[in-house]
């Protein structure tokens, strides 16, 4: 089924840098912070973080994932034709007004897939009776993320249901926590017993004394994201699923055990220099006033590519090897720093807007910090359209 359509253009001038051997470098300390048989999904939803998606399965696929994860069913035909041996897992449940063809594709496919209802499950089923597919389907079950999944009785329930549907196979069994980023991790504690109990009433959980049954052997038990890998060893299970590690950041740069490398930096050039005399205005709004006879440098980059404009007069970008501050108002495609004391600044010059050191004043924590949100949140925002490198 087709989904793409070619009416986007790609931007030379906004240049996204993607570093290969830091993403693989980070995806090897991962593996190595997990237990050998532990798989590893690389999540990589929402356009690979904001970083491309192709290009990083293009990367990716060169190490040791055993999954992708994606957030929908057209993000995973996106990819499915150079994922490899990696399988590709759907975060976006199946529901009763899911496209047919679309799930006809996913078991086509062998693509994994979330159901949370016995409705769901019986339409998955009508939709496939006719077809010798099967559909790898994983159950969510909700253990306190306040969000998408079944509480455990229903959970039950589908698992007990499931095996009556030929066309549909049980693959997975997982949950998602809300807190394991946070200092304090008694709620995700809590979250992971209630996910525990319920395993052990399915005889789903691997004990020593009770392995788990020949039937349930190929059911992948998963539920840690890049937070809870780090900080929950407990909650491994048989996979876990990263995504903002992967990537070379944490929520907070303090919570990683490892070392990880950003993988991306993001540079536009400065097209214009201005001159402005003590006490001109700058920009929109007039919010900046030059206290000096000031040099600024325009950049091709504003708030419709996502440099959000609470970054007037805030953020900066690195010229050479020193900061420039944002100065004025960021306007939709163009933004001013104050380029006074860097006498070489000239046109033409790239200047980064988004740092692959963790210490930068425009690091993906700074900016992110700034802006009062997460690392997850400024990567989604890179601009789609400037031109990826891969290095
Ligand atoms: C996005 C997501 C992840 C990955 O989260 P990170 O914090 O980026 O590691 C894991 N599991 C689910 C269900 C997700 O939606």
């Amino acid at each position: 089924m087709q989904f793409q359509t070619s009416s986007q253009f790609v931007r030379p001038d906004q240049k996204v840098h993607i570093y290969s051997q830091a993403l693989l470098g980070n995806l090897k300390a991962v593996r190595d912070l997990c237990r050998p048989e532990t798989k590893l999904c690389a999540v990589i939803k929402s356009n690979g973080y904001g970083h491309g998606i192709r290009e990083i399965v293009n990367i990716l696929r060169q190490g040791s994932a055993d999954f992708f994860a994606v957030a929908n069913a057209y993000e995973a035909a996106f990819i499915a034709d150079i994922a490899g041996q990696i399988k590709i897992l759907i975060l976006e449940p199946i529901h009763t007004a899911s496209d047919s063809r679309t799930i006809r594709l996913c078991a086509e496919e062998g693509f994994h897939c979330p159901v949370f209802d016995i409705e769901a499950l019986k339409y998955v089923q009508d939709c496939l009776k006719t077809s010798p597919d099967v559909l790898n389907v994983h159950i969510k079950v909700e253990t306190g993320m306040g969000r998408c999944g079944v509480d455990a009785d229903r959970a039950a329930e589908l698992l007990k249901k499931i095996r009556s549907f030929p066309n549909v196979r049980l693959a997975g069994v997982y949950t998602h926590f809300t807190t394991a980023a946070e200092k304090n991790l008694a709620y995700a504690q809590q979250q992971l017993e209630n996910f525990k109990k319920f395993l052990s009433t399915q005889s789903l959980l691997a004990c020593p004394l009770r392995p788990r049954s020949e039937t349930s052997k190929d059911v992948i038990i998963h539920a840690a994201n890049s937070a809870a890998m780090l900080n929950m060893p407990d909650a491994h299970f048989d996979m876990v699923r990263c995504g903002i590690a992967l990537f070379g950041w944490a929520e907070y740069p303090d919570m990683l055990k490892i070392k990880l490398t950003p993988a991306m930096k993001f540079e536009v050039p400065i097209v214009q220099l201005n001159r402005y005399k003590q006490g001109q205005t700058v920009g929109y709004g007039r919010t900046f006033t030059a206290w000096r006879d000031t040099i600024g440098a325009i950049v091709p980059i504003g708030y419709a590519d996502n440099y959000w404009r609470l970054y007037s007069n805030n953020a900066f970008m690195k010229v050479g090897n020193t900061f420039a501050q944002v100065i004025g108002r960021v306007s939709m495609d163009k933004t001013i720093i104050d380029v006074t004391d860097i006498p070489d600044a000239s046109v033409g010059q790239f200047v980064t807007v988004i740092d692959n050191d963790p210490q930068s004043m425009c690091s993906v924590y700074r900016l992110a910090e700034m802006a009062d949100t997460i690392c997850h949140e400024v990567l989604t925002s890179l601009p789609p359209r400037a031109l990826r490198i891969i290095h």
